[in-house]
C-alpha cells in the first residue's frame, strides 16, 4: 500500500476510522479520533492525512492507559478546515460515523460562512460580525452608553 497515493490514503484512513476511530459531534467541539495501543499504524494515519491535506496534531499519547496498562496512542482531526476536508474525501462505511461526519461538515461549513459574512444582529437586524450573545458591537455599545448615561443622571 502506497499511502502517498491519494486513493490508497483515503481508503486506508476511512478503514481506520471505521474500525478504530470515532466521529464526535458536539455543538462546541467536533472531532474525529483514531486510538490504538500500537504506535506504528498511527503514523500511517498521519501520513494519510498529510497526503489528503487533512491537518492533525500528529500522534499523541493519552495520559490514561488501558485496563491492562498499555499506552494509548491517538490522532485527532479537529480543525474546521480539516473536518470539512475529511468529509469530502472519506467514504466511511460505518453508518453512524458516516452520518456524524456529515453533521459535522454541515455545522462547520455554516460556521465558516458566518465567520466570513456575519450573522443577523437581534437588535438592529443587520448582518454583522462579530456578534456577542446575538448582538453586534455597535448595538452593545449603544446599550452600555445608555446605561452609563442613566446611572450618571441618577447620581
Ligand atoms: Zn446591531
Amino acid at each position: 500500500m502506497d499511502l502517498s497515493k491519494y486513493e490508497e490514503a483515503a481508503a486506508y484512513l476511512a478503514s481506520m476510522i471505521d474500525g478504530e476511530g470515532g466521529v464526535y459531534f458536539y455543538p462546541r467541539k467536533c472531532f474525529i479520533r483514531v486510538t490504538m495501543t500500537v504506535e506504528e499504524p498511527m503514523f500511517a494515519v498521519v501520513e494519510c492525512c498529510d497526503t489528503l491535506g487533512i491537518t492533525t496534531n500528529g500522534v499523541k499519547r493519552l495520559k490514561r492507559v488501558t485496563e491492562t496498562g498499555r499506552t494509548i496512542f491517538v490522532v485527532e482531526i479537529a480543525q474546521q478546515d480539516a473536518l470539512i476536508r475529511a468529509s469530502e474525501v472519506l467514504d466511511l462505511r460505518h453508518p453512524a460515523k458516516r452520518t456524524e461526519l456529515e453533521r459535522i461538515a454541515t455545522h462547520k461549513r455554516k460556521r465558516s460562512i458566518e465567520r466570513r459574512i456575519g450573522k443577523i444582529c437581534t437588535t438592529c437586524g443587520e448582518r454583522k460580525r462579530p456578534l456577542r450573545r446575538g448582538v453586534c458591537n455597535r448595538c452593545r455599545l449603544r446599550v452600555l452608553r445608555q446605561e452609563a448615561a442613566t446611572q450618571g443622571s441618577d447620581g
